[in-house]
């Protein structure tokens, strides 16, 4: 011992299992955000002024109690068109996920994951002993059904599909999605509609109906709820079984519990801040065209752009320009590549005029073909 509590350098440190010691660090640039927040996808606005009511009737008592999210989930499940039994609340859809991953990915699994894609994915999954096999989409970053379908073999035991998706904004038909479920029996087929709200397609409807599908939802993007952290889970009762062993019954808290009910009721907020951010989407994406910054459609409440080899300079002059936005450059086939989420149509127009003092700096439209 050197002093009384350090331990000498030679002592044996307990390690941990292979795959931790494999996973990759990730570390998502959430320090320093007092600024227009265009980076991570979340509302950029508020959540609902009912929200905010019921966060402000909290008593200091209700706080001492275990959360009970049983009667919530009955709640969500109601509205949802399901049974209570189908429906899982959980700590944000990155527990969703997390869970998921635990309940059915082993040794000599493949997780089928068309990229780029949400990176907490493969994350999850590093963790388990499941192979990650990545289908990279095309140049045009749209959903690569072909090659997804030829990827699926009997060892594919989860295929997890953002709808749409991030960082692309590219969708998924329910057509395509219900040819995948019926392709690969054997697999969960995962479709995370974290952005479903922007979009408005869905496959919710067939949950139950289709005995592999498992849909997932988050209150963090349209709701505004992503410092609650909210999301669930909905599946047919014979895997949602499953998916609750791994799930602590205490992950998600009660303040997240109260708000969720009035969350849901306030339909007139969640319509405004949609109109408002598709609103804003078309002037945004006309400012890029403009701009002659290439664009990918999104479904989305983003926009990727290619800012090409610049884009970290691109992205610290953003932020100089008090608009903060997301360098994708290392998700796979997005080199060059930044992310861009949509605000209000008045946000907006403090990132339009960011955008076009980059683009101008960097000379970026010029370089345009
Ligand atoms: N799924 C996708 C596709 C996402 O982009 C995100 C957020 N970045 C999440 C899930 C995470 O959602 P939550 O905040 O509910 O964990």
């Amino acid at each position: 011992m050197t002093e009384a509590g350090t331990a000498p350098v030679t002592s044996i440190c307990p390690a941990p299992r292979v795959r931790v010691q494999a996973m990759k660090e990730y570390h998502p640039p959430l320090g320093s955000r007092d600024l227009l927040r265009l980076d991570f996808n979340e509302n950029t606005f508020a959540c609902s002024p009912k929200v905010r009511e019921v966060l402000g009737s909290i008593s200091a008592g209700s706080l001492t109690r275990y959360p009970e999210r049983e009667p919530v989930e009955a709640i969500v499940a109601t509205h949802l068109g399901l049974a209570a039994d189908q429906v899982a609340l959980t700590n944000g859809v990155d527990e969703a996920i997390h869970v998921l991953f635990e309940a059915f990915l082993e040794a000599s699994d493949e997780l089928l994951l068309p990229v780029p894609t949400y990176t907490m994915y493969e994350v999850y999954a590093s963790a388990t002993d499941a192979r990650v096999v990545a289908v990279q989409s095309a140049d045009d970053l749209q959903f690569p059904f072909e090659r997804l379908l030829a990827a699926i073999t009997p060892k594919t035991k989860v295929i997890a599909i953002a709808n749409p998706n991030s960082p692309s904004g590219s969708v998924a038909t329910p057509e395509q999605l219900l040819q995948i479920a019926h392709r690969a029996p054997h697999a969960v087929l995962f479709v995370d509609e974290a952005y479903f709200h922007f979009h408005g397609e869905t496959v919710m409807g067939l949950v139950g109906a289709i005995p592999n599908l498992i849909v997932a939802r988050t209150f963090s993007k349209a709701y505004g709820l992503a410092g609650l952290r909210l999301g669930l889970l909905a599946g047919p009762v014979d895997l949602m079984r499953w998916v609750r062993r791994v799930l602590s019954p205490y992950s998600v808290n009660s303040l997240a519990l109260a708000c969720l009910p009035s969350a849901l009721e306030d339909e007139a907020y969640l319509a405004w801040y949609v109109d408002e951010v598709l609103a804003a989407r078309a002037v945004f994406e006309a400012a890029l065209d403009q701009a002659k910054i290439r664009r990918w459609p999104s479904s989305a409440n983003f926009v990727l752009v290619d800012i090409g080899s610049q884009h970290a300079e691109f992205v610290r002059l953003m932020r100089a320009s008090g608009v903060l936005v997301r360098d994708r450059s290392n998700d796979p086939g997005c080199e060059g590549r930044v992310r861009i989420t949509i605000g209000t149509r008045e946000q907006m127009q403090q990132a339009i005029v960011a955008l076009n003092q980059a683009v101008t700096k960097l000379n970026l439209g010029a370089q345009a073909k």
